[in-house]
């Protein structure tokens, strides 16, 4: 018998629900038929995990950053622009500031920028030659703003200087209601603190500048001229400052692989070393190949220690209001783990966050969970789901315990040590 076994967390994104009508009370996973994830529930045990804060909905990158093994302080701090930006290769130094953004049409309304289309028509082509346009821009005091292109509309843009801050509002309006669709000034999320004030500064310095630059570019007026909306600015959000990131993984000297086509997931995969596997059959919506995903996991098993695998599409059917797709796939995602199920490994099930199909946003409820070991312990749940997961042995725990617990039962999990405790510590 091994004392030691590899190890796979299988991360549905949004798994958990909430009681659909459609299906008479029950949850999309509770309706789906998932005979493989019933099996390995009835010879292990289920629960339910918590991301961070009990009952607080958060985004991916915070509930997956949990499941990867940043500690509990480092997955509060941690902010979307830095893990966008490591997604496309974009590094810097500490102290560097990440935001993630968009190109947008913006026009001048009065003294100040109006948004008229947030993704400037999802523009594709002729980005490169913008972004050329704005690459590098120095700004005041010594803070040069740097820009690259993530997929289609979307942007990274650090900013590198002598003391900057990353508590700064966003620049994006958002989801706006009609006449309310002012580009926003960036402030200082800290009134009185003087590196956030010169920071949000120098965004909207770079903002005005930027379109400026951009306003008359040549694929610009070939874009009007064609009808369609031209990408005469940038909008910002999720700021955020380069961290030094250790994953509980690393930590105990262990080798980790992420399966995903999602460019966050890969982001974070990035800023925690593990090797990032992506194909272009990956894709990060609901036509990913799921088949080629689970071949490339356990491809990744021979050579890695801990492999996530990462499938995005159950969230984005939450998002979409549609539970009969979220069932549809989980079922599909179910029939495709065959080829992982016939070896000795550790297994666990489970999501970055719960998404609510009703309302399509990401929800506080806690997530559906499972742990199977060999010889692991069994809980007396059949069936995989929210409510049985419920009544499981794994209890009620945080998202990091979880991990702490597949690592266990893979034989790894060292004696409590003191230098461990940076990655218990619960709190800030
Ligand atoms: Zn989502």
């Amino acid at each position: 018998m091994s004392s030691h076994y590899k190890g796979l967390m299988l991360i549905l994104d949004g798994i958990g629900d909430r009681a659909s009508p459609l299906f008479g009370g029950l949850t999309p996973l509770e309706k789906a038929a998932t005979p493989n994830l019933d099996r390995l529930v009835s010879a292990g045990m289920c629960g339910l995990i918590d991301p961070l804060i009990p009952g607080v909905p958060v985004a991916t990158h915070t509930g997956t950053g949990a499941l990867f093994g940043l500690s509990p302080r480092d997955t509060h701090r941690l902010s979307r622009g830095p893990v966008e930006a490591a997604g496309i290769g974009m590094s810097g130094y500490p102290g560097d500031i990440f935001l993630r953004g968009n190109f947008a049409t913006l026009e001048r309304c009065g003294d100040k920028l109006c948004v008229l289309d947030r993704r400037a028509g999802r523009i594709r082509e002729g980005v490169d030659e913008l972004v050329e346009a704005v690459k590098e821009i120095p700004l005041d005091q010594g803070v040069t703003a740097t820009i690259a292109p993530a997929t289609e509309h979307r942007i990274a843009l650090r900013l590198s200087g002598p003391g900057l801050s990353a508590t700064i509002s966003d620049t994006d309006p958002g989801g706006w209601v009609e006449g309310q669709n002012m580009l926003l000034s960036s402030h200082p999320l800290i009134s009185d603190d003087k590196a956030s004030v010169r920071t949000a500064d120098l965004l909207n310095l770079c903002v005005r500048e930027i379109f400026l630059r951009l306003h008359d570019h040549p694929i610009n007026q070939r874009r009007v001229a064609e009808g369609i909306p031209p990408a005469t600015g940038i909008i910002t959000r999720g700021a955020g400052m380069a961290l030094n990131l250790e994953s509980f993984i690393n930590h105990l000297g262990l080798s980790s692989a992420v399966i995903t086509g999602e460019r966050t997931v890969a982001g974070l995969g990035q800023l925690l070393n593990c090797s990032v596997i992506t194909d272009l059959r990956f894709t990060g919506s609901t036509d990913t190949d799921l088949a080629a995903k689970v071949l490339a996991a356990r491809d990744a098993l021979e050579s890695h220690d801990f492999v996530f695998l990462h499938i995005k599409a159950p969230d984005i059917y939450s998002h979409d209001h549609d539970p009969q797709g979220k069932r549809a796939v989980l079922e599909q995602i179910d029939q495709a783990l065959g080829p992982l199920l016939d070896q000795e490994l550790v297994i666990g099930v489970t999501g970055d966050h719960s998404t609510d199909c009703n309302t399509g946003r990401h929800c506080g409820e806690p997530v559906p969970t499972l742990l199977y070991a060999p010889n692991g312990r069994r809980d007396s749940v059949k069936t995989f789901g929210e409510s049985g997961c419920a009544r499981g042995g794994l209890g009620r725990i945080p998202s990091h315990s979880f991990l702490y617990s597949l690592l266990d039962n893979m034989g790894y999990l060292h004696q409590y040590q003191p230098a461990d405790w940076k990655f218990f510590k619960p709190r800030m």
